[in-house]
C-alpha cells in the first residue's frame, strides 16, 4: 500500500519532468511505468518555445541540473553522455513524385526558418532513450518513488483519494493518491480505464506514420545541386528536415551519436497505397518515388524494426475530471509536423505545476484543473486546424509556405513575448486566442481546408489565401517573415526583433536588453555571417 499526493502514470520525459517539479513543490509522488529505461521513444525534435519552457520550469522550480538541457551548447558540455542532435531550424523541401529536387532562383520550392543564430544556443533533437532515462533518474533522486515494470489494473474513487491497483513482478500493490496525472501518451491509461471517448480533429484527414532509426544517412548540404551558390542561414541538415510531397511528408533528424531518426506521416489513402503496414518494403517503395530522398538514404540502414502507427492523430473528449487530469500528450496528438507535441506538453506541465503550487489542498484546484483541461484541448485544436490546412496544401508549396508562416510568426512572437516577461501578449499556443490573430489564423486555415479541387487549381484562389496569411502575420511578425526579399530563407536577425518592439508593446531598449540577456546578442560577438548587425 503506497500513499502519496500525486500518482503520475508514465515515465516519458513529461511524466518524469512533472514528477521532479511536483517534488520541488513539496508533494509526495509515485511515478508508475509499465516498461523500463532506457527504451526507444518517438517524438524527438524540440523548438524554441519548448526549450524556453524547459528553462523557465528549471528556473522557477530550482532545477539547475535540468537547465543545461534547454540549449545545445550547455547540454553537450554538462551531459556529453546524454545524446542529442543539433537543431538550428526548420528545413522544408517540396518534392514532385518521380523527379529529383532542384533548387530554383526564387526558392519557391523550399523554406528554411532559423530558430537560433548559432550552435551554442541552438535547439536540440532529444535522443529519447538517453534523455528520458536521465530525467527519470533525476525524478528518483528528487524523491519520487519510481515503480517500473508495473501493470496498472484498476482505478477507483475512494473518498478524497484515487485508488490504483497494480501488479509489480507478481506483487499486488495499491497506490492511493490525491490526484492521478496521466502521462502515458495517446490512448493511454485513463482514456481506456475511464472510457473517455475519442474525438477527431476538425478537417484533419485520417493519417498514418511509419518510422525507424537509421545509420549512414547522407547530409543534403554536401550536395551542390541542393546547396547552390548562396550560403543558407544555417547548415540545412542541422535542423528538422521536412521532405514534403503531395499527400504527406518525411522527417529526418540527426543525433550527435551517428543515429538519424526518420519517418513518414501521410494520409491514410497514401499509406494504404504504399502499404505502410509492410514496414521496411514500404519505406523503400516510398523512397523510389522521391529520388532525392532516395539518394540521401542510399547508404543508410535501419537499426530498429520499422514502427507503423495507424490512426496517428488522437483527441479525448475530456482532459480532466474529479481526482484526475491528463497531460496534453495523453489528451491529444495531432502530427509530428512543426514539432508541436513538446511545447503543448510543456505548456500543460507549466499550467499544472502552477495549479499545484497555488491551489493544492484548496477547493479551487478541481475547477482550475477542469478549466486547464479545456485549454489543453483548445490548444490542441488550434494546432490540429493548422496541420489540417498544411496537409491540404502539401501539393501547393507557395500556399503551404504562407500557412507555415502562421506557425513561425506565432511561435517567434510567443517566444519573444515570454522572454520579455509578457506571455499574456501571445495568449494560448500559436497565439490562438490572441484577439485579431486567433480569428485570422482560423479563417486562413478554414479557407485552405474547405477549398474544392477546382478552387485549389485557380491561381486567384491561391493568391487570395497567400495574401490573407500575409496580412494575418504582419501585426505579430518579429522574425522578418513578411520580407519577400529573403526568398524563403529566414535567418535569425536581431534587427527584426528591435524593429518589431512596438508589436511586443516594448521599447527598442527593452528588446536589446532581452537580446543580450538571452545571448541572441550584439552582432560583434556573433560568429554567423548570415546574421547582420543591429544598427546602432
Ligand atoms: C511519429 C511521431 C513523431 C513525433 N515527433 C515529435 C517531434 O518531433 N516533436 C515534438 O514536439 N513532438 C513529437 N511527437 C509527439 C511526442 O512524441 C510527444 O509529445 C511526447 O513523446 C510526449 O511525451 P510523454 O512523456 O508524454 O509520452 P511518451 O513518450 O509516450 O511516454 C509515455 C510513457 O508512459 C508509459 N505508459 C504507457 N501506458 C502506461 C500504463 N498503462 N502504465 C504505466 N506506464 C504506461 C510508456 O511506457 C512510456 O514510457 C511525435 C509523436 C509521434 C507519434
Amino acid at each position: 500500500m503506497i500513499d502519496c499526493d500525486l500518482a503520475v502514470i508514465g515515465s516519458g520525459f513529461a511524466g518524469s519532468l512533472l514528477s521532479l517539479v511536483a517534488r520541488r513543490i513539496g508533494l509526495t509522488v509515485t511515478l508508475v511505468e509499465r516498461g523500463t529505461h532506457p527504451r526507444f521513444a518517438i517524438g524527438e525534435s524540440s523548438s524554441p518555445l519548448a526549450n524556453l519552457l524547459v528553462e523557465s520550469l528549471a528556473d522557477r522550480y530550482g532545477l539547475p541540473r535540468i537547465r543545461p538541457l534547454a540549449k545545445w551548447g550547455t547540454w553537450r558540455r554538462a551531459y556529453p553522455e546524454v545524446a542529442c542532435g543539433l537543431k538550428r531550424g526548420f528545413t522544408f523541401y517540396s518534392h514532385e513524385p518521380g523527379r529529383r529536387f532542384a533548387g530554383r532562383p526564387d526558392r519557391d520550392n523550399e523554406l528554411l526558418v532559423a530558430a537560433s543564430p548559432r550552435d551554442e544556443i541552438a535547439d536540440t533533437h532529444w535522443y529519447r532513450p538517453d534523455f528520458d532515462h536521465f530525467l527519470v533518474r533525476e525524478a528518483e533522486a528528487a524523491g519520487a518513488r519510481y515503480l517500473d515494470r508495473t501493470t496498472l489494473e484498476g482505478l477507483e474513487e475512494r473518498g478524497r483519494a484515487m485508488s490504483l491497483s497494480a501488479n509489480r513482478a507478481g506483487d499486488a500493490l495499491t497506490i492511493s493518491a490525491r490526484l492521478v496525472v496521466d502521462a502515458s501518451g495517446p490512448r493511454g491509461f485513463l482514456f481506456r480505464k475511464l472510457g473517455l471517448g475519442e474525438e477527431s480533429f476538425d478537417a484533419l484527414p485520417a493519417t498514418e506514420a511509419l518510422y525507424s532509426h537509421f545509420r549512414g544517412v547522407a547530409r543534403l548540404g554536401d550536395r551542390p545541386d541542393l546547396a547552390g551558390a548562396e550560403q543558407p542561414p544555417y547548415p540545412v541538415d542541422d535542423a528538422a528536415v521536412h521532405h514534403v510531397f503531395p499527400e504527406g511528408w518525411i522527417w529526418v533528424l540527426r543525433f550527435g551519436n551517428g543515429i538519424t531518426s526518420a519517418g513518414v506521416a501521410a494520409t491514410a489513402n497514401f499509406a494504404g497505397e504504399i502499404g505502410f503496414r509492410d514496414g521496411a518494403p514500404a519505406w523503400d517503395r516510398l523512397l523510389r518515388r522521391l529520388p532525392t530522398v532516395g539518394d540521401q538514404f542510399r547508404g543508410a540502414a535501419p537499426i530498429l524494426p520499422f514502427v507503423h502507427r495507424p490512426s496517428l492523430s488522437f483527441r479525448v473528449a475530456r482532459a480532466s475530471g474529479p481526482g484526475w487530469t491528463m497531460l496534453p500528450s495523453a489528451a491529444a496528438f495531432v502530427d509530428p509536423l512543426l514539432s508541436t507535441g513538446f511545447p503543448l506538453t510543456l505548456l500543460g506541465i507549466e499550467r499544472l505545476a502552477r495549479a499545484l503550487e497555488e491551489d493544492w489542498g484548496s477547493r479551487r484546484l478541481a475547477p482550475r484543473l477542469e478549466a486547464d483541461g479545456r485549454r489543453t484541448l483548445f490548444e490542441a485544436d488550434t494546432a490540429g486546424l493548422l496541420v489540417a490546412a498544411l496537409y491540404s496544401t502539401f501539393g501547393d508549396f507557395p500556399a503551404f509556405t504562407a500557412l507555415a508562416k502562421l506557425y513561425f510568426a506565432a511561435a517567434s512572437y510567443s517566444e519573444a513575448a515570454r522572454r520579455l516577461g509578457r506571455p499574456d501578449l501571445a495568449g494560448s499556443f500559436l497565439c490562438g486566442d490572441r484577439p485579431g490573430f486567433g480569428e485570422e489564423l482560423e479563417r486562413c486555415c478554414r479557407q485552405a481546408v474547405s477549398a474544392s479541387p477546382a478552387e485549389r487549381r485557380d491561381p486567384a484562389w491561391q493568391k487570395s489565401l497567400i495574401r490573407r496569411a500575409e496580412r494575418a502575420i504582419r501585426p505579430i511578425d518579429v522574425a522578418g517573415l513578411s520580407d519577400p526579399e529573403r526568398r524563403n530563407w529566414f535567418p535569425v536577425d536581431a534587427r527584426d526583433l528591435t524593429s518589431g518592439a512596438a508589436k511586443l508593446e516594448s521599447t527598442e531598449a527593452e528588446v536589446r536588453r532581452m537580446l543580450r540577456r538571452t545571448r541572441i546578442e550584439p552582432p560583434s560577438r556573433t560568429r554567423n555571417a548570415a546574421v547582420p548587425p543591429i544598427p546602432g
